[in-house]
């Protein structure tokens, strides 16, 4: 294990070997800088790289959009600096007290913001057992998976301007729903949802007409958010055929601040299921990478107390994220740097599992009991939903901190 000079808290999802990259903004300061977190502090790396500590020119901007523009080499040897900087025997920012005060702040004075400019989002389908269970729900119990769905990661274009930091509020949306008597309805969503979900920021970006192999597929991935989905079940139902969805996921995508790297998630990288049929040889992989991320979900009501209602696992994903990257661009769809690409709602085989309240409730037939003696099918106004994540082994823990977002009223 190592050891950094700053205090890390014992069970603290951010010790010197995950070192999460966000962008933050200090006390009373009007720009927001890149930062990492460990422990409880944040630590300026704008600042870090400008006092020549770093050895990197990436860190100047607002966004981390430069820094994931530059690829695995300079991912890797900044990871390898930072972890040095802050190391237990290392002096050169250890006994610089001057600037471990000017860089380093608590966690709580600090207000996160979006860690990149995302010029575009994609949000995947990928587990197996959330697929099967919305095909039942929404078509047929015999027929839930459609014939494409084992031979290819099904996705959608998203939206990238409604995607929000975790803290964000998120306003119940209005929209149509199913027609009664030939007259489709329209109000506010009786059916709001969140979706449990990881999502990977791409890196260096490829020209158009080129694919990303599977092989190289790593090389454009940076590292990972926890994403809620936030989705309007009625609204949906109504909208998406035939072409996917629209109004019932684009009012709002929520996002956790920091970004777990690839290089920090490495030690739990695990098998995925098996693949049956086999896929075609673009998609084929001999290397692991699945990840045994455990994930949760509470619902806490205003002024109520949390509520889990999911413990889910990013390894039950059933087309890997460089399956994904590998599908997404074989057509020659170029990507940029700062890209997001979801992983499709996250659901284990057990029904506790089950990533989404129309899977939870089964379509709210069989709604969750609140600690207050409140019952939900869906999302209340007032309610925040809270997902965290964090991966554990031999007594290294790399956590994602949490995404929240409270639901406002309609208006
Ligand atoms: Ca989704």
């Amino acid at each position: 294990m190592m050891r950094s000079f700053i205090p890390v808290p014992e069970n603290s999802d951010f010790p010197i070997e995950n070192l999460p990259y966000g962008v933050f903004l200090p006390p009373g300061a009007s720009k927001p800088r890149a930062g990492t977190a460990i422990g409880t502090q944040v630590l300026d790396l704008k600042g870090l790289e400008e006092c020549g500590l770093l050895g990197t020119s990436v860190f100047g901007g607002t966004t981390l959009n430069a820094f994931m523009a530059a690829g695995r080499p300079v991912w890797s040897t900044g990871r390898s600096r930072l972890q040095e900087l802050l190391s237990e025997e290392n002096a050169e920012f250890r006994d610089n007290g001057s600037l471990r005060r000017s860089l380093l702040f608590d966690q709580h004075t600090v207000q996160m913001v979006l860690p990149a400019d995302i010029g575009d989002y994609t949000d995947f389908y990928s587990s197996k057992e959330h697929a099967t269970n919305v095909g039942s729900l929404f078509r047929d119990p015999e027929n839930a998976l459609l014939p494409n769905w084992l031979h290819l990661p099904v996705g959608y274009h998203g939206r990238a301007s409604s995607i929000v930091v975790s803290g964000a509020d998120v306003k119940r949306p209005k929209g149509q729903s199913k027609p009664v008597d030939g007259v489709p309805g329209f109000g506010p969503s009786r059916l709001l949802d969140f979706e449990l979900e990881v999502g990977f920021f791409t890196g260096p970006a490829t020209a158009m007409g080129e694919a990303v192999s599977i092989d190289k597929a790593a090389d454009h991935i940076f590292g990972f958010v926890l994403v809620n989905d936030w989705s309007a079940r009625d609204i949906q139902a109504w909208e998406y055929v035939p072409l996917g969805p629209f109004l019932g996921k684009n009012f709002a995508t929520s996002i956790s601040p920091w970004i777990v790297t690839l290089d920090a998630l490495e030690p739990f990288r695990c098998a995925g299921p098996t693949q049956d049929p086999v896929p075609l040889p673009y998609l084929q992989t001999d290397e692991e990478w699945s990840f045994d991320i455990a994930l949760e979900v509470g619902i806490k009501p205003e002024n109520g107390e949390e509520h889990v209602v999911c413990r889910s696992n990013f390894k039950h994903m059933y087309w890997n994220i460089c399956q994904q990257l590998a599908h997404h661009t074989v057509g020659g769809c170029n990507i940029n740097a700062g890209d997001l690409m979801a992983s499709g709602t996250i659901s284990g085989p057990e029904k506790g599992s089950f990533g989404s309240m129309i899977e939870i409730t089964w379509r709210g037939t069989d709604p969750v009991q609140m600690p207050d003696g409140s019952e939900r099918k869906f999302i209340a106004d007032g309610d925040s939903v809270i997902m965290r994540g964090h991966a554990e082994k031999d007594g290294l823990r790399i956590g994602f901190g949490e995404v929240s977002g409270k639901v406002l009223p309609a208006s």
